[in-house]
């Protein structure tokens, strides 16, 4: 174990005895998990971390960091691909784990009252089991925290239909950097009683305060859903498509998932599937619509596809008979980053704008980081239905061998025009890439 400063011991005994001795941690006894988040950056461990188990032990830790001016690094499920719970050697590291609780669901109001530490798929299941829907969800659900969706204004697959984290807020509790607790606890949806405070949190990443608890906005569960997976001869045809499918279901286009041909057919290597589909097509489409009743929805679904097939925007399209097929259909988009070796492997997102300039800006990027370093692998997706495209590289492999064998060149940005903008590209671990979350 490290030698501790004088200064350090006197900061663990106060922690210590505000917080008991089964939420303070340091050295070795720090557990390898939260020296790192999903981002592979290098591990780090924290000066000490602390587990607070309700509000007043959050509150009460701000505050002796800030008398010891110490920074405080907050922990969600630690998902984050652009290392914002990346730990900190001089800094305390503070997990919301064990504020895991679902307070209270209200079925009548279609509101659910959530500790920050609870994972985004224990509340989508408690969601559910009143017979209501959670509007966010992405691949990380089994893991990332609500607070962590909060701090990230995170998106995902049903930004399409009801918007992202911000969207699904009516309130929050946070805790500031001295300990004051902000309580912006109101559960209704007309609020005008002034300044709405808790927006200055959401997509905060930390910076500002630790949020506690939340309360969220539920919807009414659909009673039934349909999946179609569709083939396109390229972007602009998703466009249409997208506008087409939007017109068709208003409102209930549930997902909308745009899959370059490599990142399915990689896919679909990895998870040793067959196509369900006869061939090859440039682009793919993973879409969802919701409604009252299954076979009514299919037959929409299907007369929309039938239309977009007549004008050639559609090549081809299976709509799913079961959710069992749904499922399987959902599972080749599912695969993704996990798949790149973690450590050599980085993602970036671009945003979409629904003209055929993502797209062309997508194959620069490609182009570029191929011309960069031979052989790199990079797979293109997106959702689409929220402007939003990711690449995923494991460049940073090839980069370091790179590196390796010219010490003199720098690793760099990119210098290719990658956005609609015009702005270069660049691979997020560039420090202009990597937020700090330090309070
Ligand atoms: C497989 C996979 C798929 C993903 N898909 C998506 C996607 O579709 N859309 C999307 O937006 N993101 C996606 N992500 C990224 C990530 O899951 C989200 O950013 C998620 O919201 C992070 O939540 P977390 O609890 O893991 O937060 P963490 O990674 O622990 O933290 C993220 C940031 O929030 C801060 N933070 C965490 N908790 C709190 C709190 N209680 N109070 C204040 N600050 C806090 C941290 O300091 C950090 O800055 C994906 C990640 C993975 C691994």
């Amino acid at each position: 174990m490290d030698t501790l400063t004088s200064a350090t011991i006197a900061l663990i005994d106060e922690l210590v005895s505000a917080l008991g001795a089964e939420a303070v941690r340091w050295g070795d006894a720090i557990d390898a998990r939260y020296h790192a988040d999903w981002s592979g950056g290098a591990p780090v461990r924290p000066l000490a971390l602390v587990r607070p188990a309700n509000t007043g032990d959050v509150a009460s830790a701000m505050r002796i960091c800030h008398a010891h001016r110490v920074p405080v690094v907050p922990q969600g499920g630690l998902t984050s691909l652009a290392g914002g719970a990346m730990p900190q050697a001089d800094a305390v590291a503070l997990s919301l784990e064990r504020l895991n609780a679902i307070e209270q669901v209200d079925a009548a109001s279609a509101t659910m009252t959530v500790q920050a530490g609870a994972t985004l798929q224990a509340v989508q299941e408690a969601a559910l089991a009143a017979g209501l829907v959670f509007g966010v969800d992405l691949g990380a659900r089994g893991s990332c925290q609500i607070g962590g969706n909060l701090a990230t204004n995170a998106g995902g697959n049903g930004v399409v239909q009801f918007g992202m984290m911000r969207e699904q807020t009516l309130g929050l509790e946070v805790v500031l950097a001295d300990g004051t607790v902000l309580p912006m606890l109101r559960p209704m949806r007309k609020n005008n009683t002034g300044y709405d405070l808790k927006q200055w949190f959401i997509g905060s990443e930390g910076t500002l305060g630790i949020i506690t608890r939340a309360i969220l906005s539920l919807h009414p569960a659909p009673r039934a859903k349909v999946s179609t997976l569709v083939a396109l001869p390229d972007y602009a045809s998703a466009i249409r498509l997208l506008r087409l499918l939007q017109s068709h279901f208003p409102g209930a286009l549930a997902a909308f998932e745009l899959m370059w041909e490599d990142f399915f057919s990689t896919s679909l290597r990895w998870r040793q599937a067959a196509s369900p589909l006869p061939q090859a097509y440039p682009f793919m489409v993973l879409a969802e619509v919701t409604g009252h009743e299954e076979a009514a929805l299919a037959d929409s679904l299907q007369r929309a596809l039938g239309e977009a097939m007549e004008d050639g925007t559609v090549l081809d399209a299976v709509v799913a008979q079961s959710q069992a097929q749904a499922g399987a259909l959902w599972r080749i988009h599912a695969k993704r980053r996990r798949n790149f070796p973690r450590s050599s492997c980085r993602s970036t997102s671009m945003s979409a704008c629904r003209s055929t300039r993502s797209a062309n800006s997508a194959e620069q990027c490609v182009l570029a980081l191929s011309q960069r370093w031979p052989g790199q692998r990079t797979l293109r997706f997106g959702h689409l239905g929220d402007g939003n495209l990711h690449l995923t590289t494991d460049a940073l492999r090839w980069a370091r061998t790179f590196r390796r064998s010219k010490p003199r060149t720098r690793w760099s940005r990119l210098s290719t025009p990658c956005s609609p903008s015009g702005a270069a590209a660049s691979l997020p671990n560039t420090a202009s890439a990597c937020t700090r979350s330090r309070i």
